[in-house]
């Protein structure tokens, strides 16, 4: 089974994903926990390229291409091997990511992105989990924990604004796979909320 966190910067989707491992773990099972942009030690390379360095590095388009690249080796290298042995796959951000900061926030991508996902990456997890807070409380969280600590967190209150959106319009996209919880509350009350949507 493949599980996937989202949601903005600062909305606790990390803490969510380490906490359901750790649940599923104490429960018997095998679970791999991952991230993106990185998991595989290819992807963790690109991730540095994409993170690191102040101002607009990369075209949107481009910065797509890496992304997609890096899913990919964490595809292959990390999420394709643990499934096939059995094992269930958190991973903290996976393709909405991708559809809500480069096709919705950044730039009118999101034809571009489908079909980059459709050629190279072909799965989708069996539960997305977007982690709902307010943008507002996103970005104050971001600021308390080391400030704009990559030039994505860097970006402000209204692009943390269309952030939210995009992934509200994805829960309505596909109902079926991808569930909001909201995010307010203790780390345990989310996480209990976590577990009924499971
Ligand atoms: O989730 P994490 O903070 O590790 O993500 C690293 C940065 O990359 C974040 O600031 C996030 O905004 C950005 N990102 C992005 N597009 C993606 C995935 C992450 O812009 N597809």
């Amino acid at each position: 089974m493949l599980i996937s966190f989202e949601g903005i910067d600062g909305s606790g989707k990390s803490t969510q994903a380490r906490l359901l491992a750790e649940a599923l773990t104490a429960e018997g099972r095998e679970v791999v926990l991952t991230r993106e942009p990185g998991g595989s030690p290819g992807a963790e390379e690109i991730r540095r390229l994409l993170v690191e360095g102040a101002g607009e590095r990369w075209s949107p388009e481009t910065e797509c291409l890496l992304f997609t690249a890096a899913r990919r080796d964490h595809l292959e290298r990390t999420i394709r091997p643990a499934l096939a042995a059995g094992k269930t796959v958190i991973t903290d951000r996976f393709a909405d990511s991708t559809r809500v900061y480069q096709g919705a926030a950044r730039g009118d991508l999101r034809q571009m992105v489908d079909r980059l996902h459709e050629l190279m990456i072909g799965i989708e997890p069996d539960r997305s989990f977007v982690i709902d807070i307010d943008p507002e409380t996103g970005l104050s969280r971001g600021r308390a924990r080391g400030g704009a600590e990559d030039r994505f967190e860097s970006l402000g209150l209204d692009f943390q604004r269309r952030l939210a959106a995009g992934f509200h319009a994805l829960a309505l996209e596909a109902p079926g796979r991808v569930r909001l919880v909201d995010g307010r509350g203790s780390q345990a009350e989310v996480a209990a909320r976590v577990r009924t949507a499971l």
